[in-house]
């Protein structure tokens, strides 16, 4: 397989400038668009006109010159014909799974993901009549014996969310394609290091708000796939994106595009930290986990799917056994070392951590989160780049130790 640089991509889409030559782009931050022949309005609504058919817009709920940019700019980065952006990470699952799938329709999802997107598979979709059998990812077997006749998707995150279990992009893309189906990942845990649509998948989606990012200061996310399909989510009459509404406002994507051109050198040093972190950690005895250490079940198969140079992402999940002591583990980094803050999300330049069992993975019930492995002692840490790596290495090993876990 030949490789795919998502840094270079990125480079040969970025074409905008600013009014008066800014090195920056303006930001066009108008809601609608005023037409110079009242002829042409028509040719708008009936798509004969746009913005890639002679740079015409209409409203910015439809299309927005800034959030159409870096719309662009995430196509580039994800390898594929066309995004769109939306208001969170979680509208723009919502709204993919929606264009495609109805009443009557079946999802086969992994088990190992986002509360929020476990919640919506698991009590919004059934009450639409869209189904999911949740499956271990890991294995194809349970994935074939899932699909069945009314199957649309196979839905999964890149690196799952809290345990870090990686999937198999290019089998998974295999089944998906022999069965006719649509395989869609969530790749926020891995912008740059792994690229979804190269590998196989059909649609990629991102919550921006995390890594893409990176100041933790905007809620976004995005939809990238075939120009198609970005086409059917942004139809006047039957796109989700254009009629459910949860559109992405031109300030949030100029600050998210602003910060495009450093997330290559963000993500390499959150990898570079992360794995410092977690070789210390296994050293000392912490049952830490994180797809570069060797001992991690996928290392393999992410070395042999991700990007060169971009190293294993800065998530790392350590298993303090019971809630109690991952709090005391918590609460001696915030409040004694100040190695990191104590809040949910990730991809923040500073660290963040959350006890996943009680917080960001509370939708799954108890039973189901013993059944995927995840204890209620696990803390995922979301490593950031400030301060000195050397300093952050004594305070964690500090706190490992106070903790018991050492
Ligand atoms: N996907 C993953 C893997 C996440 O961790 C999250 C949020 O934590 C989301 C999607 C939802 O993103 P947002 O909060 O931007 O809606």
């Amino acid at each position: 397989m030949t490789e795919f640089n998502p840094e270079q991509a990125l480079w040969a889409i970025r074409r905008e400038f600013g009014e008066h030559g800014g090195v920056a782009p303006s930001i066009s931050r108008s809601s609608t668009f005023t037409v110079m022949d009242p002829g042409v309005m028509p040719d708008i609504f009936k798509g004969v006109r746009g913005p890639e058919k002679g740079g015409y817009f209409l409203y910015s709920r439809h299309f927005n010159p800034t959030v159409d940019t870096l719309a662009r700019e995430l196509a580039a980065i994800e390898n594929t014909e066309a995004a769109v952006c939306s208001a969170s990470g979680m509208s723009a699952i919502a709204c993919a799974i929606l264009q495609i799938c109805h009443v009557g329709d079946h999802i086969v999802a992994s088990d190992t993901i986002y509360g929020g997107t476990h919640a919506l598979f698991e009590h919004v979709f059934p009450e639409m009549g869209i189904n999911t059998t949740f499956v271990n990812i890991i294995n194809h077997e349970a994935v074939a014996a899932a699909i069945n006749p009314e199957t649309k998707i196979i839905f999964t995150e890149s690196v799952g969310n809290p345990t870090l279990r990686v999937a198999n992009i290019p089998a998974l893309a295999e089944l998906s394609r022999g069965k006719g189906l649509q395989l869609v990942v969530d790749n926020t845990f891995a912008p740059m290091i792994l690229s979804p649509a190269f590998l196989g998948a059909n649609i990629v989606i991102s919550s921006l708000t995390k890594f893409i990012n990176g100041a933790s200061d905007v809620i976004a996310g995005v939809i990238c796939g075939r120009r198609d399909f970005i086409q059917q989510l942004t139809d006047l009459r039957t796109g989700r994106m254009m009629l459910l509404g949860p559109t992405m406002d031109a300030r949030t994507a100029f600050d998210i595009q602003q910060r495009l051109p450093h997330l290559a050198i963000r993500m390499k040093e959150h990898s570079t930290r992360a794995l410092a972190i977690a070789e210390l950690l296994q050293q000392i005895k912490v049952k830490v986990v994180y797809p570069g250490l060797v001992s991690h079940p996928e290392h393999a198969l992410m070395t042999s799917m991700m990007n060169r140079g971009y190293g294993y992402g800065g998530i790392l999940a350590v298993d303090c056994v019971t809630q109690k002591r991952a709090e005391k583990f918590m609460s001696l980094l915030q409040n004694k070392e100040r190695f990191g803050l104590i809040a949910v999300s990730l991809g923040y330049f500073d660290t963040l951590m959350s006890c996943s069992g009680s917080s960001t993975a509370s939708e799954i019930d108890i039973e189901d989160q013993g059944r995927i492995g995840l204890s209620p002692g696990l803390v995922r840490l979301s490593i950031g780049i400030t301060g000195s790596l050397s300093v952050r290495l004594e305070q964690i090993e500090r706190a490992a130790k106070e903790s018991g876990l050492a």
